[in-house]
């Protein structure tokens, strides 16, 4: 799972030991990175299919290593998940994230939505919503503006999840299923949880055009969020064949290179104004 070849801890060990080693060696410089501000938040950009405008942005966190440069979250959610460092970090995303959206907001651009994502340890906290609602506070953005990205584990993980979904609903923040389709779960939650959209993984919309099926899953997805009410956007978008699909099949809104990488909150200023289809 090496990316972009910046990190060391890509590659896997042949010795057991050393790969224990390594993961000893991430998880202490984890435990340091919170304090040494090694945390930055990039925003991509999420287009409405129909409009071509910004109606929101997914915060992705990079972890940026003084030595050992940028670690993708691939690697290291998954460790901080397993150490509960999740917690303190997925605070702080939170928080930095509606600080971000506030501010965009202060500078007068056009309210958008702020997605971010929630690992299932984080979901499960019993205050989570207090944290929520803190932050909120804090930083003063309206509910209305944040969304939250959960997966499909986190549903079956607990039945504490619905109470706090139905809470987070009453306050006005929107709910997201990433990474829908791929999570196994039955389809049942979808009838009973207070879900606003559904999230199209980009490994189907990445087949689009080299497997049938994975376009028929596609286009069998935005046919049954619409017919459960609920919106959906595709991410992975990266042509616009891709795009013209998804626009045809009537899914609302799309995120993707073909938009925009991850970018540094500063550059989404032009995004803002500008007409992202034509
Ligand atoms: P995800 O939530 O499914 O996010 C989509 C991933 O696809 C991101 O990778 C994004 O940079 C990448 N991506 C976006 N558009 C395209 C495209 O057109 N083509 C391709 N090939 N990739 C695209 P990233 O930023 O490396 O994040 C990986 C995963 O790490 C995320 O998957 C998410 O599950 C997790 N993650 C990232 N930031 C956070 C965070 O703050 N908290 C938690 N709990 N998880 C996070
Ligand atoms: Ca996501
Ligand atoms: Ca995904
Ligand atoms: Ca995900």
């Amino acid at each position: 799972v090496k990316e972009q070849g910046k990190n060391d801890f890509g590659f896997y060990a042949p010795e057991m030991d050393e790969e224990i080693s390594k993961k000893m060696t991430l998880e202490i410089g984890l435990r340091k990175a919170l304090q040494n501000n090694e945390f930055t938040v990039l925003y991509q950009p999420q287009i409405n299919i129909d409009t071509g405008k910004l109606i929101g942005v997914e915060a992705l966190t990079r972890w940026i290593h003084p030595e050992w440069g940028t670690i993708s979250p691939a690697e290291f959610i998954p460790l901080a998940e397993e150490t509960g460092l999740i917690l303190p970090i997925g605070e702080w995303v939170l928080y930095e994230a509606c600080a971000q959206n506030k501010a965009w907001q202060n500078e007068g651009h056009s309210p958008v939505r702020m997605a971010v994502n929630i690992s299932s340890r984080q979901f499960q906290q019993l205050n989570f919503v207090d944290t929520v609602r803190d932050i909120l506070q804090k930083t003063g953005l309206a509910p209305m503006y944040l969304e939250l990205e959960l997966t499909e584990s986190i549903i079956q993980d607990s039945l504490h999840a619905i109470s706090t979904m139905h809470t987070l609903k009453e306050m006005g923040v929107h709910l997201s299923i990433d990474d829908f389709g791929t999570g196994y779960s039955s389809l049942s939650y979808l009838k009973t949880f207070p879900i606003d959209t559904l999230k199209i993984d980009q490994a189907f919309t990445r087949n689009i055009f080299i497997d049938q099926k994975d376009a028929s899953l596609v286009s069998t997805i935005i046919n049954m969020a619409h017919n459960l009410e609920l919106k959906v956007i595709a991410e992975g978008v990266e042509t616009s064949e891709q795009l013209h699909f998804l626009q045809q099949k009537r899914c609302n809104e799309a995120q993707g290179y073909f938009f925009s990488r991850p970018i540094p909150a500063e550059e989404m200023n032009s995004f803002f104004q500008q007409q992202m289809i034509a």
